[in-house]
């Protein structure tokens, strides 16, 4: 293993980046940060067919809005370019011939019907779908079967072909996972995977193991769908000659659906209505947007947090962590072998608290586009500072900001009077005239001033300001909601309560 820390996230660009994808890289950048290592990010894409264009630029988009930036990748460069897997195609190749030298691979010249063909051949009821493997390449067109002479003449006769591994028959391989522990898998039970392809371009598993070395990776993190490739990879290591340069795994555990039942997935998400991804996705083909965490109204912070609880806790009831206590108190060890189970009302829940938490200046920016996406221009940032004091603890996503503190910015486009008229008459209609003179002649203009007034002006009409309270509120803000009512009518100052209240007066009357 290499000494100092490197770890890598390695995405493919096929497309949005999806919850676990981003917990793969927390746990990378958690982990490189505590232990002063380098966080590397490289793009893996090999496999061109696969390739989609702008997602590239959606998986450094996302890790910039969750602060979780590389130190080496495409776009910041390093000692180790080029990041991107096609940049790297010459390289590949010399270790692929080196595993055929070493008999520990083999060129394999079927053609795409042969395959067929060998598929259908030898499909039975139990095996459905055969693998090229240690039983079936005895009966294919490969280096193996045809000998020196026949598979060089293919070669200098520019015959397309690709690079097999030889999985050994009866071996058993095992590696030590961070999370898993002592790993074992039978040899014979996994195919020859193709390691360098007809064009040239390595495939995930011979580049995932070169760039690994020359990248002097010492901690590989990924998904516990790549569990199964494990053994082909263990042998590539070994058949290269690198076995004691191999980083230490760790086989993140599956982000679960709500129920428990299986991986969640983007159909999930639309199904039940909650986000998936870090961010807005559009497919370029379908231009279908797919909605993200940011645009439904998540802070970068809060994300990050029910991220790295997805999976992973300190041994403690706390659960509210800043990236700094995280990157203190991580450890893969902490990390559970079983699947996450996503839950959405918990995710909101991690939203609300960092709302709460979170200082005024630092929500602003988000607020005020939250403003502005609905068209309300906010032009006072002291205003709006205030607005967010008084409203924080009342909102759970971004957007609830306009629900509960529009009316601070514009007159309500809407007033409930439904919920004022049960229980009004003439005693009420003549308060709220005498409070409009009572305010107009008002020269202090604090909430508790206001207060005090209102209740003055109550006992004097002998009336209960518990009953007028309600009227009032639907005069401010239009609906039974928002924060207290003389903090409210305080902030939008004397002209807009007046006028405000004399407006509801006219609609009731
Ligand atoms: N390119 C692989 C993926 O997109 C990366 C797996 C790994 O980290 O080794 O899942």
């Amino acid at each position: 293993m290499n000494p100092k820390v490197r770890v890598r996230f390695a995405p493919s660009p096929t497309g949005g980046l999806h919850l676990g994808g981003v917990r793969t890289v927390l746990f990378n950048y958690l982990f490189a940060r505590k232990y002063g290592g380098d966080f590397i990010l490289r793009i893996e894409d090999t496999d061109q067919g696969r390739f989609v264009p702008g997602a590239e630029e959606y998986i450094f988009n996302t890790l910039q809005w969750c602060g979780l930036e590389p130190d080496e990748s495409p776009v910041h460069g390093g000692p180790f370019a080029p990041y991107r897997q096609s940049e790297r195609k010459a390289l590949y190749r010399q270790y692929a011939e080196q595993l055929v030298q070493s008999g520990n691979a083999y060129y394999a010249f079927d053609t795409p019907d042969e395959l067929e063909k060998m598929r259908a051949d030898f499909k039975t009821a139990e095996n459905p779908s055969p693998q090229y493997n240690h039983f079936i390449r005895s009966r294919m067109r490969n280096s193996l079967t045809l000998g020196k002479e026949e598979t060089g003449k293919l070669l200098a006769a520019g015959t397309p072909h690709v690079i097999r591994i030889k999985m050994p028959e009866n071996e058993t391989v095992s590696f030590t996972d961070m999370i898993r522990g002592e790993v074992s898998f039978q040899t014979s039970q996994v195919d020859d995977k193709v390691l360098l392809k007809a064009d040239g371009m390595p495939t995930y598993h011979l580049a995932v193991v070169v760039d690994d070395y020359l990248m002097k990776i010492s901690h590989a993190f990924r998904g516990e769908e790549w569990l199964p490739s494990a053994p082909v990879h263990l042998l590539v290591w070994k058949y290269l000659g690198w076995e004691s340069q191999m980083p230490q795994w760790a086989h993140l555990p599956l982000i679960l659906k709500p129920d428990g039942n299986g991986k969640l997935s983007k159909r999930d998400g639309d199904r039940l209505g909650f986000p998936v991804f870090a961010m807005d996705w559009t497919d370029p083909k379908t231009n279908e947007t797919t909605i993200g965490f940011r645009e439904r109204g998540f802070l970068p912070e809060a994300f990050v947090n029910l991220l790295a609880m997805l999976g992973w806790n300190d041994g403690s009831d706390n659960e509210i962590f800043t990236i700094d206590e995280l990157i203190e108190k991580f450890s893969m060890d902490r990390v559970h072998k079983g699947g996450a189970k996503f839950d959405y009302e918990k995710a909101k829940w991690f939203n609300h608290e960092w709302i709460k938490k979170s200082e005024a200046r630092s929500l602003e920016a988000g607020v005020k586009n939250e403003f502005e996406k609905k068209g309300i221009a906010v032009t006072d940032d002291g205003l709006l500072s205030k607005v967010i004091t008084l409203v924080k603890d009342r909102c759970t996503l971004l957007p609830d900001f306009v629900q509960q503190g529009s009316f601070f910015f514009q007159s309500p486009e809407t007033f409930d009077t439904g919920a004022i008229k049960p229980k009004w008459d003439d005693k009420k209609n003549l308060f709220f005239t005498e409070l409009i003179r009572a305010y107009e002649l008002s020269t202090l203009w604090e909430s508790h001033d206001l207060e005090k007034e209102f209740k003055e002006l109550a006992a004097a009409n002998q009336l209960k300001p518990g009953d007028l309270m309600l009227p009032f509120r639907i005069m401010l803000v239009g609906g039974k909601f928002g924060p207290g009512v003389f903090d409210i009518a305080a902030l939008i100052g004397k002209e807009a309560t007046i006028q405000r209240i004399q407006h509801t007066l006219s609609l009731l009357s």
